[in-house]
This record gives structure tokens, C-alpha cells and sequence, in this order.
């Protein structure tokens, strides 16, 4: 059965086909390790690992490679801004490599925690500097670069393609959207692929060009080519990649190549919340550990992911996560009650499985199948192995349910016991306080007296004076 899958490069659904018959080649754009992931990224490494999961299924050897980015993405994707693993490091008062280390570890946790299948080939950008070098002189042989006084920035009017990716109108962007980042630049749409000039930046590397470090964009270029060639299958990413980042990665590598970078491209819509954007300022950027405090174990996230196709928004809301875990545990706990595994699958259902997968990754009616079958009057032993099988795919752990149905229970009983003690220790500091105001009372001191009455609110208590002491109630 042919794999179909929308490719942003011609934003049509295109019959999967692999350039070499022994393996497919997968890159995709890993974290910039300054901070936690959010659900957010965890949506767009979902995506990629259903991606990658459908195509083993299928019977495809992957060669997946993501890279960790520790140097050089500015605050925003084009150049401007400060480096984001030197703004890390500054509030944290550690070294960028400190950083970066700490986070990247965190973002692997968590993609256990999710079942996202490790990469094969992981690779941070400050141990690939001589490929970056390598490819920017390239790049330069061809005529595509020149120098100003902040570095080596790419020349993007001689390439005439540039704008098609994206479909970008370039004559109207230059016309307000995007200023020049400094005068020296020849094209408001110009990047830097290297960055000289920057005293101040903590991480530097010798070149011919002086001591610099990398753009973030030249990053995945060279990083991909390294280790998959110079075409690859398949590019993910998250939606937002697109106008500059991947934009980029196109002009970078097919300019020093000239072969075709990437046949298949694949793009994660956003995660919005509540349908607003998620962001820092709004206090609504969650991490699974802000999951995890309201009871959610990290698969019901994976399995709320499941419900909606990648190439449109997800919103996510409490509610809808609270859904997803009812059903997930459902799930979970049809498994227990099912026997040993038959070796013989359920082959109507399969098929209707493998059509809905294999029909750009459409999820939720695979998991409609999966409904179906559990409702059906089939043998059970043989629903237990085409569970099991189409569990390679969802990667809903279904075989170890019974282990993941206790871990949700755990997780409720640490939640309840940390709720316990964090009440006791507010009681216990709103009775320290009455004791205080007391005193201050009978000290004629009323004014100071009052004001405690507001500490003692903001710990979540109110209090009434009675004639036989003060009654410290909760809110
Ligand atoms: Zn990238």
C-alpha cells in the first residue's frame, strides 16, 4: 500500500518514494537547549516519531537524525536579538555548555516519557563547527556570500528560488515587514551564516573569516548533509520553521550543492491553548511537569495528539486532555482483561489501519479502528494481537498497561500527599501569624495587626475573632 504525504514543498499529498531502497533519510530540527520543551514541541516531535514509526511499520529502515542546537539561534529566528544559550546562561548564572547540557538531557526524559523513539544520529551544532566552515566556504566558491563588518551573511538575490518555499512576496516584505537587520546588508531577507565581530559572545571559534560562531539556519545544513547526504527523504518541522529557517536550509545547502536538498517535507501545525498562542507572557506555556501536577501522565498528551491530524491546529485545553486520558486508561484497562496474544492479527482490521496511516498519518481514524475492534464480538486472544501490533505505530504502551495504569495511580497519590503537605506548611505558617498579630494587639499596634490579616489571606486562610480566640478557616 503507497504511503501518502503532504509535502509543504509543492502543499499537495504526494505518493511516498524513497531515493534509496534500503533506507529512508529523516532530519528533523531538534531543540535549542536553553529551556524546557512544551507541549508545544512535544506536538511537532510527536509528529516525527508517528511519522518515523509509520514508515518502520511499513517495513522502511530509517536513519533518523535530530540536532540540538547550542550556539547561535538569536531570540528571533532571523538574526536579531541575543544568542538564547547566552540569555540562558545569564539568568542562570551558568556556561552556555552548562546549559545546554542541562536541557538537553531534560528534553530526552521527557521524550522517553512520551515514547518518542530516540534518534539515531544526534548531533549538537558546537561539535560540527568544521562542517559549518566547510559548507560556508563552499558557499562562498560558488559566489552566494559576502562580508560585512558582523560576518559572512548569504546573498539571498542570487538565489532566484528563494522566495518559493514559503511563497513569500518579497517585493512587499521589503516594502515595510521586515526592516534590514544593520545597513551593510544587501537584502532585508540576507542572513548571517557566520557572525564575527562580537566580542562579547562567550562561545568562539577561529576561522578564515576571524573568530565567530555559526548561524543557527547554516546548523542544520551541514548537519543533515553530514550524516544523510546531500539530498535527503524527509525534513521535519513545526509550521513556524517555515518562512525563514527551512527557507534557509533550502538556500544554504541547494546553493552549495546544487542538487536538491530535501523531497519531502513535513511541517506540525501549532498548539494553541484555549485558542490563544501559547506563550510565556500569558502564563499558559505547559511543560509535562505542569501536566503531571494536575494528574496527567505524559501518554494521555501523546494520546490527545493522536485525535487530530498534524497539518491542523491542536487546541488544547484541560478539558480536552481530561477526555483523552479517560479514554486512554479505558484502553488501558481493556488490555488487562485481555489474554495472551494469538498469533494470528485481525486482517480486515489491519487493513483498515494501514489505510488510515498510511493517508498522511491520519491518526484519529486509526484510533477509530481500534474502537471498533474492542466493541467487536472478534476472539479476544486475536484482538490482543492486532492491538498489539498497531501499537507499534500509536506507541500507546498497550502491552504494559498494567504498569502505566499504576504510574497514573502513583502520580495521583504523590499529588494528593505534596497537596496535604503544602497545606499543613500554609496552616501551619497562618497559626504563626495570628500568634504574631496577637501580640502586636495587645501592643495597640492595629494598623500592623491588620496587615497580617492579608498575609494570612494570601496563604489561603480568612479569620474570625470569636471570644474564645481567633478561628483560622479556609477560603
Ligand atoms: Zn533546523
Amino acid at each position: 500500500m503507497p504511503i501518502k504525504l503532504f509535502n509543504t514543498a509543492s502543499r499537495k499529498v504526494e505518493t511516498f518514494q524513497p531515493l534509496n531502497k534500503k533506507y529512508v533519510s529523516m532530519y528533523s530540527c531538534g531543540i535549542t537547549a536553553y529551556y524546557y520543551t512544551h507541549i508545544g514541541h512535544l506536538y511537532t516531535y510527536t509528529t516525527s516519531d508517528l511519522l518515523r514509526r509509520v514508515l518502520e511499520y511499513a517495513g522502511y529502515d530509517i536513519r533518523h537524525v535530530m540536532n540540538v542546537t547550542d550556539v547561535g539561534h538569536m531570540t528571533s529566528d532571523a538574526d536579531e536579538g541575543e544568542d538564547k544559550l547566552i540569555v540562558g546562561a545569564k539568568k542562570e548564572n551558568k556556561t552556555p555548555a552548562e546549559i545546554a547540557r542541562f536541557y538537553e538531557k531534560c528534553f530526552w526524559e521527557e521524550t522517553v516519557k512520551m515514547n518518542i523513539l530516540k534518534p539515531n544520529t544526534i548531533c549538537r551544532a558546537t561539535e560540527h563547527i568544521s562542517d559549518m566552515l566547510h559548507l560556508i566556504e563552499q558557499l562562498e566558491k560558488n559566489g552566494y556570500t559576502y562580508k560585512t563588518s558582523v560576518g559572512v551573511i548569504f546573498d539571498t538575490s542570487k538565489f532566484a528560488a528563494y522566495p518559493n518555499f514559503a511563497k513569500l512576496n518579497l517585493a512587499k516584505q521589503e516594502a515595510g515587514a521586515r526592516v534590514k537587520i544593520d545597513k551593510e546588508r544587501k537584502n532585508p531577507w540576507d542572513f548571517a551564516l557566520w557572525v564575527t565581530n562580537q566580542p562579547n559572545h562567550l562561545m568562539q571559534w577561529d576561522s578564515k573569516w576571524g573568530k565567530g560562531f555559526p548561524g543557527w539556519h547554516i546548523e542544520c545544513s551541514a548537519m543533515s548533509m553530514r550524516y544523510l547526504g546531500e539530498t535527503l527523504d524527509i525534513h521535519t518541522g513545526g509550521i513556524d520553521h517555515i518562512p525563514v529557517h527551512h527557507t534557509n536550509e533550502i538556500a544554504q545547502s541547494e546553493c552549495a550543492t546544487g542538487k536538491k536538498f530535501v523531497n519531502y517535507w513535513t511541517h506540525t501545525a501549532f498548539l494553541n491553548v484555549n485558542n490563544t498562542k501559547m506563550s510565556k507572557s500569558l502564563g499558559n506555556l505547559y511543560t509535562l511537569q505542569d501536566l503531571a501536577g494536575k494528574d496527567f501522565v505524559p501518554l494521555a498528551l501523546r494520546y490527545f495528539f493522536l485525535g487530530t491530524s498534524y497539518r491542523k491546529p491542536i487546541n488544547f485545553t484541560w478539558e480536552a486532555l481530561n477526555a483523552a486520558q479517560t479514554a486512554l486508561v479505558k484502553l488501558w484497562k481493556h488490555c488487562l482483561e485481555l489474554p495472551a496474544p494469538a498469533c494470528e492479527v485481525l486482517a480486515p482490521y489491519i487493513k483498515n489501519f494501514e489505510e488510515a496511516i498510511y493517508d498522511d498519518l491520519n491518526m484519529a481514524k486509526a484510533l477509530a479502528v481500534v474502537w471498533k475492534l474492542l466493541e467487536s464480538k472478534e476472539d479476544a486472544s486475536k484482538k490482543a494481537a492486532t492491538l498489539f501490533h498497531m501499537d507499534k505505530v500509536f506507541g500507546l504502551d498497550l502491552a504494559n498497561a498494567r504498569t502505566q495504569l499504576s504510574n497514573l495511580e502513583n502520580l495521583k497519590k504523590e499529588n494528593l500527599i505534596s497537596k496535604d503537605k503544602k497545606y499543613l506548611e500554609k496552616e501551619f505558617k497562618a497559626l504563626k501569624l495570628i500568634e504574631h498579630r496577637y501580640l502586636l494587639k495587645q501592643q495597640k499596634k492595629y494598623q500592623e495587626a491588620d496587615a497580617i490579616r492579608d498575609q494570612i489571606k494570601k496563604l489561603g486562610f480568612s479569620i474570625e475573632d470569636s471570644k474564645d480566640g481567633t478561628i483560622l478557616k479556609p477560603i
